[in-house]
């Protein structure tokens, strides 16, 4: 299971990385385009799509998608 993000859009707030309770979420150490450290998912098989990410993200830049 595995959640999609668009790193364009995500600005590296990190609230999804403190909120999902697997603890598979992080912040990258690449930038996107604007200049954010963007998430990125280190366990997808530890991810068991609960959607808390998605919900809690002000951005609409990460959403379950498997
Ligand atoms: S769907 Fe749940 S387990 Fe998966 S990355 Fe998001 S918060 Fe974590
Ligand atoms: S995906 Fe959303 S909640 Fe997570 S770091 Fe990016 S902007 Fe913040």
């Amino acid at each position: 299971m595995s959640v999609c993000l668009d790193e364009q859009v995500c600005k590296g707030c990190g609230l999804c990385v403190v909120s999902c309770t697997k603890q598979v979420l992080k912040i990258s150490q690449k930038r996107n385009a604007k200049g954010a450290s963007y998430v990125e998912q280190t366990d997808p098989e530890k991810c068991v799509n609960c959607g808390i990410c998605q919900d809690i993200c002000p951005d609409l830049a990460i959403w379950v998608c498997s």
